[in-house]
């Protein structure tokens, strides 16, 4: 079952969503909300889905970012987003317990903001702490486009977007990105939109 991804302007993503229980966790309904987030997600295409995008303020989000989505983008742009293939994964009451200093910035999008994209600082290593679909404890030590991923989703799960962290001169429809500003350098992008050096 495909699930309705809400878009920005509904309330739920901006509630803080709570955290779930072991109990919560290891039941019936979690478990299939878990496969239709996957089904979404995938049918998107996206390689992360928060459980609030979906209308529930609750602490889950699912993470996916296949080799076949790479074969897509320019292999250049693939190398400086440091984007590697990251298999399914649940992250459940999910936290951020470390994070580079320095930011990294490339152009984000997001499946509630759907049809924009913009540039976003972001840590470019972030280490993790959260619960698996079994309720077990894990670590996660992240660096390039995963830890972007995992940022992002952590903030849906705080009521925070994008939009809220972006060069606000940045934010641009997909289809002018594509169209205009996608195969250039950030640092290019940057000079030519009027951003100041941070
Ligand atoms: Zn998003």
């Amino acid at each position: 079952m495909l699930l309705k991804i809400v878009q920005v302007g509904e309330e739920v993503l901006r509630t803080r969503a709570r955290l779930l229980t072991r109990e919560e966790i290891l039941s019936e309904e979690t478990q299939q909300l878990v496969e239709y987030m996957r089904a979404t997600m995938q049918d998107a295409p996206g390689v992360g889905l928060a459980a609030p995008q979906v209308g529930l303020p609750i602490k889950l989000a699912v993470i996916e970012d296949r080799a076949e989505y790479h074969a897509q983008v320019d292999p250049v742009r693939v190398a400086e987003r440091e984007r590697r293939p990251v298999p399914f994964h649940v992250l459940i009451n999910p936290k951020i317990v470390s994070a580079d200093s320095a930011s990294v910035e490339f152009f984000e999008g997001c499946l509630s903001v759907e049809g924009f994209s913009a540039i976003v600082p972001r840590a470019r290593t972030v280490k993790v702490e959260y619960l698996d679909e079994s309720a077990d404890p894990q670590v996660i030590e992240a660096s390039g486009w995963y830890a972007r991923i995992l940022q992002h989703e952590i903030d849906h799960l705080e009521g925070t977007l994008y939009i809220d962290r972006m060069h606000t001169r940045s934010f641009m429809n997909v289809e002018n990105l594509t169209r205009c500003w996608k195969d250039l350098p950030i640092s290019e992008v940057r000079a030519k939109l009027g951003i100041s050096v941070s």
